[in-house]
């Protein structure tokens, strides 16, 4: 299947950074995706509280960056301690959310119902959504890196449109490569982005799987992004640790737009 995906880069901060330090890489991020901007989707996923300062320097700029948001709740408003809802993120000029990210899902215990209703939620109020799979390390030594990756794109796609699809974004992160310096060698992380676009497109139709970005996610450096971005199913990268430095960011989305 000849993918026709858009590359998108993702920086996810996580709980990471202050207002200054937060505001600061996001101006130099912004810098660096610019010129860029015709070739890579660029996103970045701050905290929750500095989602606004950050939304209006970027508008200041005149960014091309995508703002992003590392989590939400799928209900509308009320009685939910601690939760942000879609609205609210909308409201403060989040244009993509990420859903089922693995430390979502493995510290803090969300399952795959819980992540389908973000997913819908998301995808409902017209943003775009990244859904993030992948397998925990004793999955992958059983060989059950695609049945896992296949169950949480059905479940996490549950009633989902196919011009939904338009705005979704799938992160293939194995659990075991996030944060440990370990990463997927690039033929793996194809293998693995293959068999999703294949569920994909067994869902929705072979020519809307093909459209469907799948990201790379698990300790992605400005060293070895090069040639995990090489492989065909391989749409870009979902990032962490090396988001947190602009320069290091910087060369992976340059690296996207080779
Ligand atoms: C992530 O947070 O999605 C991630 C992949 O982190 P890291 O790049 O640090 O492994």
């Amino acid at each position: 299947m000849t993918t026709t995906a858009r590359t998108v880069i993702g920086g996810n901060w996580k709980m990471n950074t202050d207002r200054a330090a937060g505001l600061a890489l996001a101006r130099a991020v912004s810098d660096a995706a610019k010129p860029l901007a015709s070739k890579v989707d660029t996103a970045i996923f701050p905290p929750f509280p500095y989602l606004p300062i950050i939304s209006q320097a970027l508008c200041d700029a005149g960014s091309s960056l995508w703002l992003g948001a590392q989590d939400c709740y799928h209900a509308e408003k009320g009685a939910f301690t601690g939760e942000v809802s879609v609205g609210m993120l909308k409201d403060v000029g989040v244009k993509i959310v990420l859903a089922g990210h693995s430390e979502r899902r493995h510290v803090l215990h969300e399952g795959d119902d819980l992540v389908n209703l973000k997913v819908r939620a998301i995808l409902n109020a017209g943003l775009w959504c990244i859904l993030c799979v992948g397998e925990k390390l004793e999955q992958r030594v059983t060989g059950q890196t695609d049945t896992v990756n296949e169950r949480q794109v059905r479940l996490g796609l549950r009633e989902v449109s196919p011009d939904q699809l338009a705005r979704l974004v799938i992160a293939y992160e194995p659990v075991w490569a996030i944060g440990t310096g370990k990463t997927a060698t690039p033929a793996d992380a194809q293998d693995a982005h293959f068999n999703i676009r294949g569920v994909l497109a067994d869902m929705f139709g072979k020519d809307a799987a093909a459209r469907v970005p799948i990201q790379y996610g698990g300790s992605v450096t400005a060293a070895n992004a090069v040639e995990l971005m090489a492989q065909p199913d391989i749409n870009g990268a979902l990032v962490g640790g090396a988001s947190l430095k602009a320069e290091d960011f910087a060369k992976i989305i340059q690296a996207g737009a080779r």
